[in-house]
């Protein structure tokens, strides 16, 4: 019996992959198999402009692929901040950390810069794609994936494909009526969303609300409630409860194989994690109480580990 033949012809190729986000910008080399062999990060010049953004960007690939001497970087997969239109390549819309944002052509840019073929989607959609396909999902056939952070996105993974909506905006999971939000006024302009109660900036904003003083985050939310402050406490589970009613309904309206929540407000813990899956139970309609709910595997890698999964299907 011969040796297997190794190392097939591409064993030296990697793509590339960016999560650009109104903070930072991280920028990475990803194998086939979804393993990270590099990465760099730098702050997102948001206030500058897209040019300046698209230049830092391009400047971070550039240095990874100086230092990967011998390996041969195939093309580029985007994970942005903002709804970001994957058939033209184009920003929609964006928030305001990102100023001038929508409308850039963030595939024809940055292929401009890097001549490198480019792929992109949003950034919650890379994340879930993340673990999806090389994460704590990989192998199920659709995914729910839910980010809990500064805002409140979600993604829903079927087979190969994310679903996109016809306007690319599907998984606005925060921008649905949540009966715990009341009338709180949301960042997109309704009232009574999850996001306006169970984002970071909500859940602190209700515990100011109700210990009648202001905290300046989320993390002070926590320490506090970890220090056995009973508001905060109260505060930390009614965010599970909020979010894990609305998976819950989410579940009964996708019935997906596994869901999996992510974002820094899962950084809360287990009272956060155990009231939400406590929701989503009394939520659930009977056939679908099996469904998991888990954790996300690949922390803050996944989002260009699901960029560079969409590198590799682009045609060069
Ligand atoms: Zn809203």
């Amino acid at each position: 019996m011969s040796e297997p033949r190794t190392p097939p012809a591409d064993a030296d190729e990697v793509v590339a992959a960016l999560d650009i986000g109104g903070t930072k910008t991280t920028a990475a080399l990803v194998t086939r198999r979804g393993e990270v062999v590099d990465r760099a990060t730098a702050a997102t010049p948001g206030r500058a402009g897209p040019t300046a953004v698209l230049d830092t960007a391009a400047g971070l690939v550039d240095r990874l692929r100086a230092r990967a001497t011998g390996t041969r970087v195939r093309a580029l997969g985007v994970g942005s901040a903002g709804v970001v239109d994957s058939r033209t390549g184009r920003v929609l819309s964006a928030t305001d950390a990102l100023a001038g944002w929508a409308g850039t052509d963030l595939r024809g840019g940055l292929r401009g810069l890097l001549g490198l073929p480019v792929a992109v989607v949003n950034d919650v959609h890379a994340h879930a794609l993340g673990e999806a396909r090389h994460g704590v999902a990989a192998g199920h056939a659709t995914v729910l994936f839910v980010a809990v952070g500064t805002g409140i996105g979600a993604s829903f993974v079927v087979g190969d494909a994310v679903l996109a909506g016809a306007h690319s905006a599907a998984g606005h999971a925060g921008h649905q009526p949540s009966p715990y939000a009341g009338s709180l006024p949301c960042p997109c302009g309704r009232r009574g969303h999850l996001e306006a109660l169970a984002s970071g900036p909500g859940l602190a904003a209700e515990y100011a609300r109700r210990a009648g003083r202001p905290v300046d985050d989320l993390r002070a939310v926590a320490a506090l409630a970890e220090g056995g402050d009973e508001v905060a406490g109260e505060v930390v589970r009614l965010g599970g409860t909020a979010v894990g009613s609305a998976v819950g309904g989410l579940v009964n309206v996708l019935d997906p194989h596994v869901v999996v929540v992510g974002g820094g407000v899962t950084g809360l813990g287990e009272p956060w994690w155990r009231a939400l899956r406590e929701a989503v139970r009394g939520e659930v309609l009977p056939g679908l109480a099996a469904v998991p709910v888990l954790a996300p595997a690949l922390g803050a890698d996944a989002p260009v580990v699901g960029a560079a999964s969409l590198a590799w299907e682009v045609r060069s």
